[in-house]
């Protein structure tokens, strides 16, 4: 293990001058600290848009007006940036007029980080290392992905004397062009870099003190946890956590470099900690529940589909030739279902026809349904593996609440139980779940 300690602060950290003179208290607070990853200024207020949302605008209308305002977020947050942003923003746009599509759209959003970077570095007099030097990645049916050489890169750059800024959020693909990981990105370069270095820590410090046992919008006083496993955390940021990238989990867990989540406003308060394992309390075999909405369903149903070869390959064909990810697949007796997100179907045209194309691959004696404004609910804890009539118990509280489960999905290693229910039914349900096992 190397003495180097990570750290990432997300975009409310450097929403105002505030975050950024408590973002250069922490880092004079431990000088082995050494790699910062930043992200783009977050919201100033709650009805501020993030400098990527601005960013993200901008790449689609051009407006003036949105990149005056970009330019005004930076002087706020780092006082006497305004001409060196307005440069070279203005340059980056005139540099990107020959690109396209993702390639043109990825050059302007990765501004924000950029920017970031640079500005924090200035102020903080850390070097500021351009992704180019560490994260080279690959672009595949618009996911971007880190390529391995990535961590020889990454060594050899942070493994020098000094300390660095490192903007989050993308890297460079082989041709020297930028791209960008998903939202929230930013947590997954701070994982990579931390995972390669074999960091003592990886400190990802956010706006919130850790990570709650629910999200606090639906269960208000929800209480922070204080450890929790990479697995746990994994399914329940996949699940609808929002203050950790799903993505992220990987690197991370790979080399069990520990995870520290915790408030930049709150420091030095302690947060939650994500490693390898931990005990667990058998009274108490879940750990949080996940919340996460915008999921809809095609329910295939028809007499004999289970002795039907090839039958599951056929259905997920047909998603996988549109380039549609399928987000889990609960299945019966002669009925199988393809969960998604909705926001993979566009405006929905393509609906009619995905239903077509089922019927058309394994034949017309089946019927397939379309359910729409589906939530899933993720209850996680390694407590769960073992444990007898945790599920049965559930179902029977979210049935006492009148809420009916439109599906159940576990896996055999039982790290987690996923329910279906109507959107409209969602924070009931993780009331009623938080209540009976969380309180
Ligand atoms: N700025 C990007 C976003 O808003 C990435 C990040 O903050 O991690 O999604």
């Amino acid at each position: 293990m190397n003495s180097i300690k990570v750290c990432k602060f997300g975009g409310g950290s450097n929403a105002s001058p505030n975050g950024v003179s408590q973002i250069k208290r922490i880092m004079n607070d431990d000088l082995s600290r050494r790699v910062v990853v930043i992200s783009a200024p977050g919201r100033p207020s709650p009805s501020n848009p993030k400098v990527t949302d601005m960013l993200i605008a901008y790449a689609k209308t051009k407006e003036e007006g949105t990149l005056e305002s970009i330019v005004g977020r930076y002087e706020s947050s780092y006082p006497g940036s305004r001409i060196r942003v307005e440069t070279r923003l203005r340059q980056r746009i005139r540099n990107s007029e020959g690109l396209s599509g993702k390639a043109y759209f990825d050059s302007i959003v990765s501004m924000g980080e950029e920017l970031s970077g640079l500005e924090l570095a200035r102020t903080l007099d850390f070097v500021y290392v351009d992704p180019q030097a560490v994260l080279r990645v690959s672009c595949n049916s618009g996911r971007t992905e880190i390529l391995s050489v990535s961590e020889e890169m990454t060594r050899n750059r942070f493994n020098q004397r000094g300390r660095f800024v490192l903007p989050g959020f993308f890297g460079y693909n082989e041709e020297g062009i930028i791209a960008t990981f998903s939202r929230g990105g930013s947590d997954l370069t701070g994982s990579f870099v931390a995972a390669a270095l074999d960091a003592e820590v990886y400190e990802n410090f956010t706006d919130v003190d850790g990570v709650f046992a629910a999200n606090r919008n639906i269960v208000t006083d929800a209480r922070k946890i204080n450890k929790l496993t990479f697995k746990e955390m994994r399914d329940l940021s996949y699940g609808g956590f929002g203050v950790f990238h799903p993505e992220a989990i990987g690197p991370v867990s790979e080399k069990m470099v520990r995870v520290h989540i915790r408030g930049t406003s709150s420091y030095p308060s302690e947060g939650t900690y994500v490693v390898h394992d931990r005990l667990s309390d058998p009274t108490k075999p879940i750990v949080g529940v996940a919340y996460g909405d915008g999921f809809c369903s095609f329910d295939v149903e028809g007499f004999g589909l289970n002795e039907n070869v090839g039958v599951m390959r056929r259905i997920f064909q047909v998603f996988e030739d549109r380039e549609i990810s399928i987000e889990f697949s609960p299945s019966a007796i002669d009925d199988i279902s393809v969960i998604l997100k909705e926001s993979q179907l566009g405006d929905g045209d393509c609906i009619d026809e995905i239903i077509r194309d089922i019927h058309r691959t394994i034949g017309n004696k089946v019927t397939v349904d379309f359910q729409e404004h589906l939530a899933s609910l993720v209850v996680a804890g390694k407590g769960l593996k073992g444990s007898r009539g945790v599920s049965a118990d559930i179902q029977s509280t979210l049935a006492g609440r009148g809420i009916n489960i439109q599906f159940i999905q576990q896996g055999a290693r039982e790290r987690s139980i996923i329910y279906g229910v109507h959107r409209s039914d969602g924070p009931d349900a993780v009331n009623a779940i938080y209540d009976k096992y969380l309180r």
